[in-house]
């Protein structure tokens, strides 16, 4: 993503975040405690493929459900949370409900989730009474306004009766269980588990449960939170992200930049020039230094001005050397101290330390780097793929056969989650990377069929081939359908004659 196209409406505002309740269920084992944790199934659009806790959003209807000791929102937040644990994994928290029958509980969760019977309207039926003493107030947290879904989301932790018996039903989650909290937090610690900062959060409180009080006073006062919105946003450990506002493509509006390492720390397409943006990085890297990390060093995927704007700025303050290809350094007007091949490791120390390895993956620009983590296989992969916004090959810079193939080796590493510059991360990397392919592919064969028997300009081909996507996207539409007529053209399946495009 390279530069403005004129007559692309300006990006949206940030979402307004909704309200939402999560309910942190636990129970006691020996000394410590368990904690009941799901998987979100990978195409929900909301934290897709990340770890989490029971709950979701508030309905209109909560605030009509009794809740026996609060009022008002207090006891919406509540009854939400309530509803969603008991949807979510069948406990039902609530006095009475230790007398129905696990037959009665399943048809109630059967019909709360077929929507037959309102949450309010079945609870009355029964006989149940909601306690707001069951879900104690455990923090605060609403989404960054960078997340194009957001939530303003009350925390309550529930210990879970002893009869209770909680079970995954299959649909909006994968993956169901009762976890210490240093368990998952070794999963997190590996990268096979991916957590926001509210998870992160609880399972760091709760991996020192001593007394439910003192619990409760840490989840309520989590660090680096101003205004409940995190600041350190760490998915798997040491892959940090800080989207920076850049003059990128439209719908994104932001450019991730990355700071990597559990110790040494590398600043991944540190994108904007802006001060205020700076500053966000700067509070980033001060947080990590109070905790003994330094950066070593600034690592550029490539040369785009949306994943270059702040370095001359950073090399200048914190006198940090620029790392990158040496087809991305013959770009740039700052020097380059250390130039990156395809196949070296980057080892950052720490403990465990981490070691990243550079790919050199051209197609999209010239000089294009992704950093494969050898442990996880995660990979921040620049403007390879993009969870919101499109890829643009852009000739002669960009290369479709040299993407495609680029593409393809990710895929075939295979890589895991993938940290790309545009969006959230994408926890099912070769799956991504197959749909790309796929749609690739597609689009150059819909372009092919466009072709009439007396030719087009290539003004025409878009106007054909691409007549299923908004017309301000043409004008950059047309660069990629360049590159994949290039591309027809090099497997003698196109020729080009007079300024018009033929089947050859
Ligand atoms: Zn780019």
């Amino acid at each position: 993503m390279s530069e403005a196209i004129p007559g692309m409406p300006p990006p949206p505002p940030p979402a307004a975040p909704r309200p939402a309740a999560v309910a942190v269920l636990y129970r006691r084992v020996g000394e410590g405690v368990e904690v009941f944790w799901v998987k979100r199934e990978k195409a929900l659009r909301f934290a897709g493929g990340f770890y989490a806790f029971p709950g979701g959003k508030v309905d209109k209807a909560d605030a009509a459900v009794p809740m026996r000791g609060a009022s008002g929102e207090e006891a919406a937040m509540r009854v939400a949370a309530a509803r969603e644990l008991f949807e979510e994994t069948g406990v039902l928290m609530a006095e009475g409900a230790e007398a129905l029958s696990p037959e009665r509980l399943k048809e109630m969760r059967r019909a709360l989730l077929a929507e037959e019977r309102t949450w309010g309207a079945q609870l009355a039926e029964a006989g149940l009474t909601l306690r707001a003493q069951d879900f104690q107030p455990a923090g605060r947290w609403i989404t960054p306004p960078y997340m194009p879904v957001r939530f303003d989301t009350r925390f309550f932790l529930v210990e879970a009766p002893r009869q209770a018996v909680a079970e995954l039903w299959p649909g909006e989650l994968t993956e169901a269980v009762w976890v210490t909290p240093k368990a998952a937090l070794e999963r997190w610690s590996e990268g096979t588990a991916l957590l926001h900062s509210p998870g992160v959060h609880v399972l760091q409180v709760l991996a020192k449960f001593d007394t439910p009080e003192a619990v409760l006073a840490r989840l309520e006062a989590p660090p680096h939170c101003p205004d409940f919105i995190a600041t350190l946003v760490e998915f798997q450990q040491g892959v940090r992200i800080i989207p920076l506002v850049t003059p990128t493509l439209p719908p994104a509006t932001h450019t991730n930049g990355y700071v990597l390492g559990p110790e040494e720390l590398l600043i991944v397409d540190p994108g904007a020039e802006d001060e205020r943006e700076f500053e966000k990085l700067r509070d980033l890297l001060s947080t990590l230094e109070a905790e003994g990390k330094r950066p070593v060093a600034i690592v550029l995927t490539h040369h785009h001005w949306d994943h270059v704007g702040g370095v001359k700025m950073l090399k200048e303050r914190l006198k940090l050397p620029l790392w990158c290809h040496a087809r991305t350094a013959d770009r740039l007007d700052v020097p380059t101290e250390r130039l990156l091949v395809d196949g070296e490791v980057l080892e950052l120390a720490g403990n465990p330390p981490q070691r990243w390895r550079v790919l050199h993956t051209p197609g999209h620009a010239r000089g294009h780097i992704c950093l494969v983590e050898e442990r996880s296989l995660a990979a921040v992969v620049g403007d390879m793929v993009a969870s919101v916004s499109t890829i643009v090959i852009d000739p002669p810079e960009g290369n479709m056969r040299d993407y495609l193939t680029q593409l393809a080796r990710l895929r075939d590493l295979p890589v895991t989650t993938m940290y790309p510059a545009h969006g959230g991360p994408i926890p099912d990397g070769p799956g991504k990377l197959q749909e790309y392919l796929e749609h690739r592919a597609a689009r150059a064969e819909r372009i092919l069929e466009s072709l009439p028997p007396e030719g087009a300009t290539l003004h025409q081909v878009v106007e054909t081939a691409y007549s299923d996507t908004p017309a301000f996207i043409h004008p950059v539409a047309e660069r990629s359908a360049l590159a994949s007529l290039e591309m027809l053209m090099e497997a003698g399946r196109a020729r080009l004659q007079g300024g018009r495009y033929f089947k050859a």
